[in-house]
Order: structure tokens, then C-alpha cells, then sequence
């Protein structure tokens, strides 16, 4: 069994071959505000099922996931398989959340955040929505995420001009990750982190589940059936849990 502290002194465990960090809130936050303090491009990265099977089968995505400088369990399929590697009390840190957190620290620290992805008009409204909740963070712009990968420089050189500490994507797994790692020196944000279906959740158009739903922990479940894009990512799930389930326990351990 290894023993090896990441970067951030945060123990992580294996999954499917992926470190994943075993932290719960305000460690993933405190964690965040010392990378964008560190002055050099990070990234975030919130691993559930899905990624960590699409990692599996996409190279660039494998290496962004392995060298990401935060990697939350982001689904409680993650959270079971960290469990399984040995983590003995694993927490659920989504990326919603997390952006949610992050705004917060924006309006505490001033940190300039820039929302990119989702339909046309929704960064925009998940934006004043954030503004109300989190009076003071500091959103120094938005923009849809409808473009081809052809435009990404003319859009990456459009984000550097506001400056961004804070640059959250909201394009799908892999493309999100990949436009951060692919544009991070062009954009010289200090703390990228794709989110997925957060703007649509933040600006209303997607609503959570109920609360009992979400104690229950079928979140994915009402998303899943809710949305029938959402079957795709769903079929991933018996593959993950197959895959956790035939690997080694001990081989899974990597953390501190
Ligand atoms: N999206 C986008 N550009 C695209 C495809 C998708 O901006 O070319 C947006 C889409 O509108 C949605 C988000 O990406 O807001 C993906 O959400 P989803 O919940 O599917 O992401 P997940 O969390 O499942 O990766």
C-alpha cells in the first residue's frame, strides 16, 4: 500500500487508475483559494462516473484528469468507489456546489470570475441570479458555449480581455476540460473548472430535484429521467460500477 501526499497535501485514492482527492467543503475551498493564490493556471476538475469512464477511452482527457490539481468526487458513484479504495468517510463535493462556494470567496477576496458555455442567454441569467445570491461577487463576464472548436482561440483571446481569476466552463465533459487545458495560457486564468449543467441549474432553466429526492441521493436519477440527453450518461454507470468492482482493493490506495 503507497502512501504519497499530493501536491495540496490532500490525500487521494485511486479510482479506475485516477487519483481522486478525499476532502469535503471548505478543504476543496481553501484548497482553491491556494491555487489562485499560486499565480499559475490550475485546474479543477469534478470527477463522477461518467468522467472517470470517458477518461478510460480518451487519452487527452486521461492525462488532464491525472494531472489536475483538485479532483472532487462529484457523484455518489465516486464517493462508493472511494469508500471501496479504503477512504474511510468520503464526501460528495459537486462541481454545482463548488461553483457556488467559489462565488462566495469571489466576493470575499474580489477574485474576477467569467462564466463560459450553456444555450445563449443562460450564462447571462445564471449570472444575475449568482449576483443576487452572493451580493459582491465580482462576474466580469459570460458567454455562451455554442461555438465550433475552430473559434476556441478567437473565444479564449474574447475571455483574456476581462481578466479572469476565475474562468468556469459549462460545455460537457470532455470538451470543457479540454478548451481549459488547451487555452490556459492564452486566457491566464489562475483556476479553471468545467461545470457541466451548473449554469443551467444557477440560472433556473434546469431545476434541482426535490429535497427529498436529493436525500434519498437519486439526484442522477430524476436528472436522468427529466431529460432523456441524460440517458447517455446514465448507460455509463453499470460500466463504472463493474469496473470498480473488479478492481483491486489494495492496488486502490494511494492516498496520505
Ligand atoms: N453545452 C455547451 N456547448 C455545447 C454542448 C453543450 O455549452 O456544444 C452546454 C449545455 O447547454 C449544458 C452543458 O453544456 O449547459 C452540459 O451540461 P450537462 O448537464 O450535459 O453536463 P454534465 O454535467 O453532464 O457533463
Amino acid at each position: 500500500m503507497t502512501r504519497e501526499k499530493s501536491v495540496l497535501d490532500i490525500p487521494s485514492y485511486r479510482v479506475l487508475g485516477f487519483g481522486v482527492h478525499a476532502l469535503d467543503m471548505p478543504t476543496a475551498l481553501r484548497a482553491c483559494d491556494a491555487l489562485i493564490r499560486s499565480g499559475r493556471p490550475s485546474m479543477v476538475l469534478t470527477a463522477d462516473a461518467s468522467a472517470l469512464v470517458i477518461a478510460s477511452e480518451d487519452a487527452e482527457f486521461a492525462e488532464i484528469l491525472s494531472s489536475g490539481d483538485l479532483v472532487t468526487p462529484d457523484s455518489e458513484g465516486v464517493v462508493w468507489a472511494l469508500r471501496r479504495a479504503g477512504c474511510p468517510q468520503p464526501t460528495r463535493v459537486t462541481g454545482c456546489d463548488l461553483m457556488g462556494e467559489l462565488c462566495s470567496l469571489s466576493a470575499d477576496q474580489g477574485y474576477r470570475i467569467f462564466l463560459l458555455g450553456a444555450e445563449p442567454g443562460t450564462a447571462e441569467l445564471a449570472a444575475e441570479k449568482l449576483r443576487l445570491r452572493y451580493p459582491g461577487v465580482h462576474i466580469v463576464g459570460t458567454r455562451h458555449g455554442y461555438f465550433p472548436a475552430s473559434d476556441d482561440a478567437v473565444v479564449a483571446q474574447e475571455i483574456a480581455e476581462s481578466k479572469p481569476d476565475i474562468l468556469f466552463v459549462a460545455m460537457g465533459i470532455p470538451r470543457q476540460e479540454k478548451f481549459l487545458r488547451q487555452n490556459a495560457e492564452r486566457i491566464g486564468y489562475r483556476l479553471g473548472m468545467g461545470v457541466g449543467g451548473s449554469f443551467d441549474v444557477y440560472s433556473g432553466r434546469v431545476k434541482r430535484a426535490p429535497r427529498l429526492i436529493r436525500a434519498l441521493k437519486l439526484e442522477w436519477l430524476w436528472r436522468t429521467l427529466s431529460n432523456p440527453k441524460k440517458f447517455a450518461k446514465a448507460k455509463t454507470l453499470p460500466v463504472f460500477a463493474w469496473r470498480v468492482l473488479r478492481s483491486k482493493r489494495d492496488a486502490s490506495r494511494r492516498g496520505s
